[in-house]
């Protein structure tokens, strides 16, 4: 017997869009039964063309995973042993990951603690001779500074690749709230512009699959060549056992792109009313001193919204959420650190987020009562905990 509260709600709660695409889907799961192809056939194609057309992009290859689309885009754009990548200290382990997968070794810069992404003014004194390449992470969903970090990557030479697994639909360089800018606001979607980009499916993402899957974006044709190849042992499509390089089993499967199609016509309306969700919680939140939200941006999608508590009561705050039936996760406890790590890198900023950050329940069509239930038990456990005086 276990003495765990009922969980009212919930971190993510996908019954909403499950029932409202439940007979599609059944629809869906029918007909790839139906047409006898399990692994990379009609519905894989069909959805690497409605994803390209969406994100505006030329070449988008369907994949096991993020992770996948991360390693294989490395070794895609050249990557290998005894390169060095710079990337965020503040993300999923699977960043740090695939840079090891692919030979190299991963370099952890500083975050901006506005954005919670990659400071690109930490970059440059992180570059060596051995860099090769940068991925910047759009972590929660909030595109990180691509402009600046583009323009660092001309200056080197070096690739981009992106990390977007929680950022589909967001929109690059989205303008802070109350900030003019005087430069005209283009709207070009992430995944479109970089070298590559890499997705997840996982179906906790903001665009999930009901299992795993992920998606490689480029624009140029000689990457896009190499994914294809990675993806499937080394052969190029219809070349079966010519075996180029030596690659992976990372195709995605029929069922999960019937389902990426339906979710697809979905995700601008459903990154909307998450970021209506988001907005809500910054004015519920807002004569809160001891529990900030994060800044707005507009091209942000929320994929998560991460509030930041005093350290040292944000265990007390999330077990008090929790007895009360309040799920949240800490996105992470600790800044990225991998074996044998050949550079140590000083990131203070990113060390004190991951003391701080607490995400609280978010999806589309989160219901505003419960919204209201998350901020009143917050400051409830601030009160408990002495703050908020
Ligand atoms: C989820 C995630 C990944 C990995 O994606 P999988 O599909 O789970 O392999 C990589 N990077 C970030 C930032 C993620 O959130």
């Amino acid at each position: 017997m276990s003495n765990s509260p009922i969980i009212e709600i919930p971190l993510l709660n996908l019954r909403g869009e499950i029932n409202e695409l439940w007979d599609e889907i059944n629809e869906a799961f029918q007909r790839v039964l139906r047409s006898g192809h399990f692994v990379l056939g009609p519905e894989v194609e069909a959805f690497e063309s409605e994803v390209a057309n969406f994100l505006g992009v030329r070449f988008a290859i369907g994949l096991n995973s993020g992770t996948d689309a991360l390693t294989i885009g490395l070794k895609s754009l050249g990557i290998s042993e005894g390169d060095e990548v710079i990337t965020t200290a503040f993300s999923f382990f699977a960043t740090a990951e695939a840079i090891i997968h692919a030979g190299a070794s991963p370099v952890f810069v500083d975050i901006d603690p506005e954005t919670f992404n990659m400071d690109p003014k930490r970059i440059e004194e992180a570059i060596t001779s051995r860099t090769r390449a940068i991925i910047p992470v759009h972590l929660y969903g909030n595109p990180a500074p691509i402009e600046k970090i583009a323009s660092l990557a001309g200056k080197y030479n070096l690739s981009v690749l992106e990390d977007a697994a929680q950022a589909f639909g967001a929109i690059y360089e989205g303008k802070p709230l109350g900030k003019t800018t005087t430069q005209p606001f283009v709207e070009q979607r992430v995944g479109s512009r970089s070298e590559a980009t890499a997705f997840s499916f996982y179906p906790t993402k903001n665009l999930g699959a009901y299992g795993d899957g992920g998606l490689l974006t480029t624009n140029d044709p000689e990457i896009a060549k190499k994914v294809l190849m990675y993806r499937n042992h080394g052969e190029l499509p219809n070349q079966r056992y010519r075996h180029q390089v030596v690659g992976y089993n990372s195709r995605l499967d029929e069922f999960q792109a019937a389902i990426l199609r339906l979710k697809l016509t979905r995700i601008d309306n459903w990154n909307d009313l998450r970021r209506n969700a988001a907005a809500s919680y910054r004015n519920l939140l807002e004569s809160t001193r001891d529990a900030r939200a994060p800044t707005h941006y507009d091209g942000h999608i929320y994929h998560q919204f991460s509030i930041m508590l005093p350290p040292d009561v944000r265990k007390a705050v999330a077990t008090y959420l929790y007895d009360q039936g309040i799920s949240t996760k800490i996105y992470y406890p600790e800044s990225l650190t991998v074996p044998h790590q050949t550079r140590q890198t000083f990131t203070p900023v990113s060390d004190n987020t991951a003391k701080s950050v607490l995400s609280i329940p978010i999806w589309p069509g989160i219901p505003s009562d419960s919204q209201v239930r998350v901020v009143d038990t917050i400051k409830e456990a601030l009160r408990l905990s002495g703050k908020e005086a």
